[in-house]
């Protein structure tokens, strides 16, 4: 039977669910050129604002100088070069565990460390709000998987009195949609009394999160006793690409023995890596770019409730505006891209249904009057849609 990709194609029309990728036609920041367009972005992950600092800039210049463009081979054959293995080092310190190891992407680091850890006869238990990564990782490892309520200890309790084998439990440490932290005390108890492992993945939290920027696991005080396998990705605060995991030396032993996602790749290019360990350096430094980040945060906090804006409880950069149905996302987004502002719209399947929401996303590098830019823009659509019948919803 051919395959009907058309059909498919239409239904997604229908549904309010087709994505399209703008283009970026000049470089990040938070005035942005797309599709021809100049707007004011709040969609980018580039929290602290480093992603076209000049030193980090200038870093990767030189790595490319020196390493060439490309990594060659995989970290096994050829592939593991200095700059790498001192960015390992630098993230060890920075996430006081004694190793990290380097991948090419949040998305195989979570595949590679879950699916090395757990396979058949195992157990893994995931909220059910983690980001599509760990949650396919899940899936691939073969174990027993299931998901438990959104951020719930008494339904992960439940899950770990019916666990069997080895037994993973892992969250988000900031949730990528919703911007709210994981209850990792509660969570870390709960695996602890069962016997089970907690696994972070703390894409959204390192960087703003934490005194020094080490994440949730530094928000929260806990060591590598309560979370032993800690993930973090570089494409967001660190304004590079690339992820790292954290933890102990057997752990990292056992990635690098077993983890087909890290084994049969090629590393990143080493000028990325020489990238990484400069924005390190400043991402640890420069507390102004976290504390600059927060009084965007509040102030757009305290303006979206006086508009009468439905706010999750986020202390984080992801700050979702929820708006229910996909069509009135899609039109809040349109209305608002009109009027020179670039917000995204997360529908379903990337949300639970009726939860379609923008996405706002601050960066270090947004100006307090471009918030109020927003703030003004958004009351305009957002009074102006509350005017109009739903029809569409
Ligand atoms: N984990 C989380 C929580 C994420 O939000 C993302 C990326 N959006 C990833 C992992 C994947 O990271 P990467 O983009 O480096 O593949």
């Amino acid at each position: 039977m051919p395959f009907d990709l058309q059909s498919r194609l239409a239904a997604r029309h229908a549904d309010h669910l087709y994505r399209q990728r703008p283009l970026l036609e000049a470089p990040q920041g938070p005035a942005v050129v797309v599709d021809g367009k100049p707007l004011l972005q709040f969609c980018s992950n580039d929290y602290l604002g480093l992603a076209n600092h000049p030193e980090v800039i200038a870093a990767m210049q030189q790595g490319a100088a020196n390493w060439g463009v490309g990594g060659g081979a995989s970290h096994l054959v050829i592939g593991h070069s200095t700059p790498h293995h001192q960015l390992e080092e630098a993230l060890a310190e920075f996430t006081g565990r004694p190793r990290a190891l380097l991948f090419s992407t949040g998305y195989m680091a979570n595949l590679a460390a879950v699916t090395a850890l757990a396979g058949q006869g195992d157990t893994v238990l995931e909220d059910r709000l983690n980001h599509a990564s760990l949650l396919d990782a899940g899936l691939l490892s073969g174990a027993r998987f299931s998901r438990y309520l959104h951020n719930d200890a008494t339904s992960l309790a439940k899950r770990l009195e019916k666990a069997s084998g080895n037994t993973l439990v892992v969250t988000d440490g900031v949730f990528s949609m919703d911007g709210d932290l994981a209850d990792l005390p509660a969570l870390c108890a709960e695996a602890k009394r069962h016997g089970a492992w907690v696994m972070v993945d703390d894409a959204h939290g390192f960087g703003p999160l934490g005194a020094n920027g080490g994440g949730i696991v530094e928000h929260f005080g806990l060591g590598i006793d309560e979370v032993p396998v800690l993930v973090g990705t570089l494409g967001k605060a660190f304004g590079t690409a690339g992820a790292f995991v954290a933890g102990s030396e057997e752990l990292i032993e056992t990635l690098i023995q077993f983890a087909r996602p890290y084994i049969y790749t090629t590393s990143q290019p080493p000028a990325v890596a020489c990238a990484t360990l400069k924005s390190l350096q400043l991402l640890r430094r420069e507390n102004w770019r976290r504390e600059h980040l927060a009084a965007l945060i509040a102030r757009f906090r305290q303006g979206a409730v006086d508009i009468g804006l439905t706010l999750v409880d986020s202390p984080t950069p992801i700050q979702p505006i929820l708006v229910g149905s996909s069509a009135r996302a899609m039109k809040l987004s349109a209305a608002l891209r009109e009027r020179g502002c670039l917000v995204g719209a997360i529908r379903p399947p990337t949300v639970p249904a009726g939860t379609a929401r923008l996405r706002v996303t601050f960066s270090a590098s947004h100006t307090e009057a471009q918030v109020e830019q927003l703030l003004d823009i958004l009351a305009e659509c957002w009074n102006r849609m509350a005017e109009e019948p739903e029809a569409d919803a």
